[in-house]
């Protein structure tokens, strides 16, 4: 009896970690208390959101892009009330936010005009700590890919969310809105002096890196390929995806797609 009791117990742990689909998303738990949701709602954007519990609170990091009942799939993974958490203005990661009552969102974004109440959101900027109820979400602001991205340390699992603000295993800086490839780098310098808190990286589009996290090297070399790139060691390739003229630049585990009218200077490009 003991050993059916002990097989019936290992079953049920499996099946715990199993991804769990509806209609419209698919989850998977990657850490206890930490899931992963795709929409399944276009399957060729592949939009990542991330479920994270505290003690008193969950965190939903960003909001994707389809139609159906988000906030009713986040309630049969978690009991606790859902903050959510928008890394940037892009339309992919705030698309079901208005589900939930709780929004903060990075207000250096608001020209993208998210589809919710903006004067009801909260902000979010550098440094900022999100309580969970003994787990903590910092705020670390990447300008870059948005004058607004945002991605979010969990010291305590060493996990970074990134949205697209860096990895996946690219990064879109050649689209309108991004700001200049030298204030990126300012900002990729300043998360690889924070490398030593975080051992992996969860973007928002989770696929790029085949549903493996990057880790934290993955910010070195991404400070390199832009060093080469304003440096003229490396010359991009034609990228022929999002908005004309992007070229791809790689450096080990590293690519950025760039806009080679757009390599220096601070302000905002255009908007
Ligand atoms: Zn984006």
């Amino acid at each position: 009896m003991k050993r059916i009791a002990i097989i019936i117990m290992l079953a049920f742990a499996v099946l715990s970690n199993c991804k769990k689909g509806s209609k419209d998303y698919v989850s998977t738990r990657i850490k206890p208390g930490v899931w992963h949701i795709e929409d399944t709602v276009d399957k060729t954007v592949h939009d990542s959101m991330y479920l994270v519990e505290g003690g008193k609170t969950a965190a939903l990091i960003d909001t994707g892009m389809g139609k159906g009942d988000l906030a009713g799939y986040v309630k049969s993974l978690t009991k606790l009330p859902v903050i959510v958490l928008i890394s940037h203005g892009h339309r992919d990661h705030t698309g079901q936010a208005s589900q939930f009552p709780v929004i903060y969102f990075p207000m250096d974004d608001a020209f993208f005009k998210p589809p919710f109440e903006l004067t009801a959101a909260k902000e979010l900027s550098d440094g900022q700590k999100i309580d969970l109820g003994g787990r903590i979400l910092e705020v670390i602001a990447v300008p870059g890919h948005t004058p607004g991205s945002v991605v979010f340390l969990d010291g305590q699992t060493r996990m970074l969310f990134s949205g697209d603000a860096i990895g996946s295993s690219y990064v879109w800086m050649h689209i309108k809105g991004a700001l200049p490839l030298q204030s990126y780098l300012n900002s990729v310098r300043k998360l690889e002096s924070r490398k030593s808190d975080f051992d992996f990286i969860y973007g928002g589009h989770f696929y790029q890196s085949a549903y493996k996290p990057l880790t934290s090297s993955y910010v070195t070399d991404m400070r390199i390929v832009i060093e080469k790139v304003l440096n003229g060691e490396i010359a991009g390739i034609p990228y022929n995806i999002g908005d004309p003229g992007g070229l791809s630049a790689t450096y080990a585990s590293a690519t950025v797609i760039y806009n080679p009218k757009l390599l220096y200077g601070e302000a905002r490009s255009d908007h």
